[in-house]
């Protein structure tokens, strides 16, 4: 678990943006949390973040993208529903993984408009937008400042993530990579990734940039497969990191973490996406056992094959661990197939479950306004 080891009273507010009918920028600065406000579950600290009566001023100022997703109905709909879209924008699901640009030579370039229409359509309230900037993780650099300017317009709804690769140049040693990140986190990052470096998880210069995160407490989001941040069956590599950094939040994802859900893991399945029951003795359980500060990334092919593989076992593995578990689709081109929709959509969760895993989960992590 990384404990809270720092109360700062450090308030962000936001800059008024550019025109746009979609900012609604002027019309909802101003009010700024307390720092009264810091609260924290699961060791996650949350900061005084500006306050904003989002919704409302949303509602009555625009008929466009964001009016579609005000009016795309909670599943969790309640007398506080009001209450609660004061401090959130409304809909049902936080998706922890998208990205912006074009991420792969062959794919159609995604831009902010249509990321914003395709959440509208889907009952995607927020989205967190991911840089790629590791060689092996896309065909081009998606650079931290591309995602930090593309989102900055509309930062209710696109919450930034920055990176760094572990192999680039900088001074300044351990303080010096911690300046990097705190300028990325001033700038409007939550968190760190996609981490998916060509190196082994635990590798001396991934644990580097890992114990940063967690000093300057930014959760790690982190690719697997079988050649980026490798690590063997019964991932030893992830738990040496999760055991060398405590204090430092990670939310695994990609191939190689989700065939571990299972037991009898071989090395080829580490990059692969492995079909049928799931047996027992599964990494993701172990180490979700043993370490507070793992979390897991339910996006793309490899997260809907872990739950769908093995249906039974998926819903309960939803349930047991819903506490750790975020909604997300890895939506990075227009007219992408994305399978969480019709999973999430048809699946019968408790209701505490579901919004813990839709919503609720993600804001915790990262800190977003909670109603
Ligand atoms: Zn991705």
């Amino acid at each position: 678990m990384a404990m809270p080891q720092e109360q700062s009273t450090q308030q962000r507010q936001s800059t008024p943006q550019a025109q746009s009918t979609l900012s609604l920028a002027k019309s909802i600065t101003g009010e700024i949390a307390s720092a009264n406000d810091l609260s924290s579950l699961h060791g996650v600290t949350q900061h005084g973040v500006s306050r904003r009566g989002f919704l409302r001023h949303a509602a009555a100022a625009t008929g466009g993208v964001l009016a579609g997703a005000m009016a795309g109905s909670s599943a969790f709909a309640s007398a506080s529903q009001e209450q609660q879209a004061q401090e959130v924008p409304a809909g049902r699901y936080v998706d922890i993984h998208t990205h912006l640009g074009q991420v792969w030579n062959t794919y159609d370039p995604l831009t902010t408009e249509q990321l914003l229409r395709w959440m509208d359509a889907n009952e995607v309230a927020q989205a967190i937008v991911l840089p790629l900037i590791n060689p092996e993780s896309s065909s081009y650099p998606l650079t931290t400042d591309f995602v930090l300017r593309e989102t900055e317009p509309y930062r209710e709804r696109l919450i930034p993530f920055c990176s760094i690769d572990p192999r680039t140049s900088f001074s300044g040693g351990q303080t010096g990579l911690m300046e990097m990140l705190t300028q990325y986190k001033e700038a409007g990052a939550r968190g760190f990734g996609e981490h998916k470096p060509g190196i082994p998880m635990d590798d001396p210069r991934n644990l580097e940039l890992y114990t940063a995160c967690g000093e300057v407490e930014l959760p790690v989001l982190f690719h697997l497969d079988a050649i980026r941040n490798t690590d063997q069956p019964g991932l030893p590599g992830v738990e040496r990191v999760l055991e060398a950094c405590p204090k430092t939040n990670f939310i695994g994802h990609g191939p190689g973490w989700w065939a571990s859900i299972s037991g009898l893991v071989t090395p080829d399945d580490l990059g692969g996406y492995p079909k049928g029951p799931v047996t027992e003795g599964g990494a993701l359980d172990r180490l979700m056992d043993n370490h507070e500060n793992i979390f897991g990334d339910l996006s793309a092919g490899s997260g809907a094959n872990a739950i769908q593989r093995d249906a039974d076992f998926g819903r309960e593995f939803l349930i047991r661990r819903a506490d750790r578990l975020l909604f997300g689709t890895d939506f990075l081109r227009p007219a992408q197939d994305i399978p969480q929709l019709a999973l999430y959509g048809d699946i019968e969760l408790p209701d505490d479950a579901a919004k813990k895993i839709f919503r609720e989960n993600a804001r915790k992590l990262l800190g977003l306004e909670m109603g």
